[in-house]
Order: C-alpha cells, then structure tokens, then sequence
C-alpha cells in the first residue's frame, strides 16, 4: 500500500483499518505470549514497576544486539543483504519490536493508540521535511526573521507564566540569567510557548513583503529536541497567530541557517539578541535589530537599530526599493 504524505493532511487521514488492524495483532500476539509467564491483572504495584523495569532493559539490550549485528555485517550498506543476514537483522528486529510492544501493553495502550501516535508523528515528519526541503534559487529573496522576541512576545508571556503559575514576579532585567534556566524548562515543558501574544504589526508587515514575492525563514533556536513538544506548540502558534512563512529552521548556528537559505539571496534578518545580530551582520547579512530588556548595545554597518515593527516596515521599504533597483539593473546589465 501507498502512502501519500504531503503536510497539512490531517491525522486521521492515515489511520487505516489495516494499519490498526495489523497494530491489534501484533500487540495480541505478544500480550497472550507475555501471560505465559505472568497474569499480568494481578500484579502488585512493586511487581509492575519490577516487570516494566525488566521490559526497559530487555528493549535496550536487543537494541544494542541490533545495532552490534549492523556494524559487524555492514552489510546494511547493501541494498539487498544475501538471505542469512536478512534473518538475522529480521529476529533482531522483532526481538527489539517484541520488547517494545510488551511495554506498550503493559503501559495499557491498544492498537488506536498506536495508530494514532504513528499517524501524528508520520505526518509530523512529513510536515517538517517538506518545509526543510524547499528548493532555493539564487533568484530567490528570503527575509530572516526570528521568533521570540520579534515575532512572539516571550518576555512578556515568561514573566506573565512566572507571576501566575508559580507566584513569584521577577525582575525583567534577570530574565536572561543563569538562574532562570529552570524556569524556562519548566515553562518550556509546559506548553508555554503556544500562549504567547504576537508582537504588533508583525503579522501585517510579513504578508506584505511575502505579498512582494519575498519567503519568509523563520530562524529559532528553541529547544525542540530537548522538549519535543516545542515543534508542535511552535507550527500551532503560527498558524493560530496567522504568520505565513516558507521555511522554519530549528537552528542557530549562522553557518548552518546560513548553509540552509544558500543560494538565495538573503534582504535583511530581524533579531533581537545582540549576540546574533553581531554574528549575522559580521557574515554580511544586514540585520534589523529589535530590543531586547539588559542586552549590550551592538554597533555595525549592517546593523540598523529598530524599535517595534512600524520602524521594521520603514527599513524594509527602503530595502526593498534598493533591492528591485538592484534587480533591475542586474536585468539591464544581462541584456
Ligand atoms: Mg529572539
């Protein structure tokens, strides 16, 4: 069977009776194989977390033979491994899909479960792999932006989550502080990230310039491995706040975004953090540099000073109208 997995399909287009189906199967098979050697209603709850802490080390144990029989064989570098290793790299798999399902029961998850959680995550990956894979052309003219602080109104979310759900107001001037690492785990953790107001003019400025012909590459360096629901809290964020873009990048290393948007042409990257701004703007990329509360004052050519998005917009036209200058002349030089 063929699965087609453009993004912006929904969850529930993946479900099929035969994938579940064949979910409930697999997971019947194993939990009558595992009642062999326990009832498992009638445990204690020692006995449980004893079994569920054997099941864990059983997973990881086959793991490791999996990926011991990988190295030695390299024959995963073939396309085709001759029959006897395919066996093998098949019972080594089972063996690791065996654990997996036992855990799976014994955390009292059934086939709609399963499903589910293949179909959202199957499609999550398609989503992002179609936004990172776009094609750039050096004819393309992408405008960076960055979220929190430029797009989302963290500070003012972060302090309004400190003040409310833990009840201790803080010092906006200490918010980028060592001290502050847990807080912002917590929050992280906590889904705050959906709950953050847009920063006025943001939506507005970036349809217009999109409305130019300009994609738009959201650059952010929140913590999505760390935290995997960060992904989906952010794409939810934007979509709920109506911020069309083109790519979004999980990224902060100038190199790598840099890398990334080659060989397009880049027109300007909307920061607030002074270190990244100074970073971009020493790569020749022209920043428009956003407040942000106690960080140092960066000075550079490429860098223009903005104070909200009104004064974004104001920088933006004029660039624009360089740009199409520089556009048009390039045309007339080319004949
Ligand atoms: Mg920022």
């Amino acid at each position: 069977m063929e699965f087609d997995l453009p993004a912006k399909k929904r969850v529930g287009d993946f479900i099929t009776e035969q994938v579940t189906l064949g979910l409930g199967l697999l997971l019947d098979m194993q939990v009558s194989q595992q009642r062999l050697w326990h009832d498992w209603s009638s445990l204690t709850d020692d006995e449980r977390a004893a079994l569920m802490k054997d099941l864990l080390l059983g997973l990881h144990e086959e793991a490791s033979e999996l990926q011991r029989s990988a190295d030695r064989s390299r024959y995963h570098l073939l396309k085709l491994p001759p029959l006897p290793t395919r066996e093998k790299f098949a019972e080594d798999v089972v063996d690791t899909l065996k654990y997996l399902l036992a855990i799976a029961a014994l955390l009292g998850l059934d086939c709609h479960d399963l499903a589910r959680a293949f179909a959202a995550k199957t499609l999550h990956v398609a989503e992002r792999w179609g936004q990172e894979k776009m094609e750039l052309k050096q004819t393309t003219r992408v405008l960076m932006v960055d979220i929190d602080g430029v797009l989302a109104d963290w500070l003012g979310g972060f302090l309004a989550y400190l003040n409310g759900a833990l009840g201790e107001p803080i010092d906006p001037r200490l918010v980028n502080h060592q001290s502050m690492d847990q807080r912002k785990d917590a929050f992280h953790a906590s889904g705050g990230f959906k709950k953050l107001d847009v920063l006025p003019g943001a939506v507005e400025t970036l349809t217009w310039i999109r409305s130019l012909g300009y994609k738009i590459a959201l650059v952010t360096a929140r913590p999505h491995r760390r935290f995997p629901n960060i992904y989906r809290d952010t794409v939810d964020w934007l979509e709920q706040a109506g911020i069309k873009y083109d790519i979004l990048l999980f990224e902060r290393e100038k190199d790598v975004v840099l890398s990334r948007l080659a060989p397009a042409t880049i027109l300007a990257h909307v920061e607030d953090r002074a270190r990244h701004a100074s970073e971009m703007a020493a790569a020749g990329v022209r920043v428009l540099k956003m407040p942000t509360p106690e960080d140092p004052h960066v000075e550079h050519p490429l860098i223009t000073h903005v104070k909200d998005w009104d004064e974004v917009r104001t920088e933006l036209r004029r660039l624009v109208s360089l740009d199409v200058r520089n556009v048009m002349r390039a045309a007339i030089e080319e004949g």
